[in-house]
């Protein structure tokens, strides 16, 4: 069917070339192009030789110019962004430049202020339906499949939504006294941020991690669920109607804590630029440099996740309670793909919203979020391309009080 530039070439960017290059009716050609080409070498000669023709190259993405050099030379039907937050407005100015189909995992995020929010991405709305090409924006796991299932909740389910709570599992472990499971920089950034969520119509905003609760997982059992600000409740909140509390959950073991504790205690979680030895540094960069590399943690990790929503709203005039989740096996993504379950679980998506994107059915001039599309072909390809998922009525609930259910962490 067509071409598409992946940028990236990190854990998730592996995981959207071993699909693109699975799916080779959609993605006859594509090209993975980085800040450091042996990376994206070493994936091209890992699956070089199947239907799809994958080409190689270095980029800046923090340089518009190399990217309109780098678009125009290729010719895309899409660009799928899986560098780094602090890239996706440069790669959407190329995009609009070059006038190309846009695909992204994760929201803007200036480097120096960690506060990722979509207004910068959702300035670009006009000049999109301008230059009549589709920004997709966060189409991973969380966001992405989660405003998806929240799509096939309303559509199929609910007359009105009225509460959702999203609990992001890992029940997985790698072994390591302390690890994170994508890129160190953003996720430590994301977490040690204040939380917030969003009811009657306002944010209330947490310490880091200051509510938890106890929720049982299918498939994984009870695990601590800490509540965390994420990138898909803005966009929920202000797309589905009637919505009168959303919150965000994700599981995190004592140890992972203990160690988070004590970094940030000593000041490495920080993003304020130090002097050393006569150099500016960012700890948190310095942190990342040190800690293992996410792609590395394939081999070790054993266990799933388990990633969903619980929805609360109302059905024919009654009340109802409704669970949409996925279950996925680390040991098996390594199998297929050589990663672990939080890439591919991000990977898988972003293949989906650029093949959505590029055969036409999600195609509409403009920025989009996930649940302003049909959510029905999204579904059918999560089945179909390795992310199965499962739904119940009646599902445990969380109080929607923190008084009694949540507890001060
Ligand atoms: P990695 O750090 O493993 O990979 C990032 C890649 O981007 C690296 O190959 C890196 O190059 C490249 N890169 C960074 N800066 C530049 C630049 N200026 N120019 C060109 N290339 C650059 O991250 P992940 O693969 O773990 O994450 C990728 C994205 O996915 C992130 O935005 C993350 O937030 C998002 N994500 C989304 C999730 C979701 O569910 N929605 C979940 C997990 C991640 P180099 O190799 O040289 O360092």
């Amino acid at each position: 069917m067509g071409k598409a530039l992946i940028i990236g070439a990190g854990g998730v960017a592996s995981v959207v070339v071993h699909k693109c290059v699975q799916n080779s009716e959609v993605f006859e050609e594509i090209m993975i192009a980085s800040r450091t080409k042996s990376k994206c070498d070493a994936l091209k000669e890992k699956l070089d030789g199947g239907k799809t023709i994958i080409h190689t190259a270095q980029v800046d993405a923090d340089n518009t110019e190399e990217l309109i050099d780098l678009i125009n030379g290729f010719n895309p039907d899409v660009v799928i962004n899986v560098a780094l937050p602090y890239q996706d407005l440069t790669i959407m100015d190329a995009c609009l430049a070059t006038k190309t189909h846009y695909v992204d995992t994760a929201n803007y995020e200036p480097l120096d202020t960690a506060k990722f929010e979509y207004k910068w991405q959702w300035a670009y709305k006009e000049r999109f339906e301008e230059a009549g090409i589709t920004a997709l924006l966060g189409s991973g796991f969380d966001p992405g499949v989660t405003g998806v299932f929240t799509a096939h909740a309303q559509k199929h389910h609910f007359d009105e939504i009225h509460y959702i709570d999203i609990v992001d599992a890992n029940g997985g472990d790698h072994g390591l006294p302390f690890a994170t499971n994508f890129n160190p920089e953003i996720n430590i950034r994301e977490i040690t941020a204040n939380g917030r969520f969003w009811k009657d119509g306002e944010w209330v905003e947490t310490e880091p991690l200051e509510y938890k609760t106890v929720y049982n997982l299918p498939e994984i059992g009870e695990k601590d669920c800490y509540l965390l600000y994420h990138e898909e409740l803005e966009s929920l909140a202000k797309n589905i109607k009637g919505l009168k509390q959303i919150r965000f959950w994700m599981t995190f073991g004592e140890k992972y804590l203990t160690h988070l504790n004590v970094l940030e205690n000593v000041g490495m979680t920080s993003i304020e630029p130090i002097e050393f030895q006569g150099q500016m540094i960012q700890p948190i960069q310095f942190l990342k440099a040190v800690l293992p590399d996410p792609a590395t943690l394939g081999p070790l990790t054993k266990g799933k996740t388990n990633i969903g929503c619980i929805v609360r709203g109302m059905k024919d005039g009654k009340e109802k309670t409704y669970y949409v989740y996925n279950v996925c096996d680390h040991q098996e993504c390594y199998r297929e793909v050589g990663s672990q379950a939080i890439s591919y679980t991000t990977g898988v998506p972003a293949m989906i919203g650029a093949m959505l994107v590029m055969n036409g059915e999600w195609q509409k001039p403009g920025v989009w979020n996930v649940e302003d599309f049909n959510p029905d072909p999204f579904m059918d390809a999560l089945n179909k391309w390795g992310l199965p998922w499962h739904e119940t009525e009646n599902p445990e609930l969380i109080d929607l009080e923190f008084t009694s259910a949540g507890e001060k962490a």
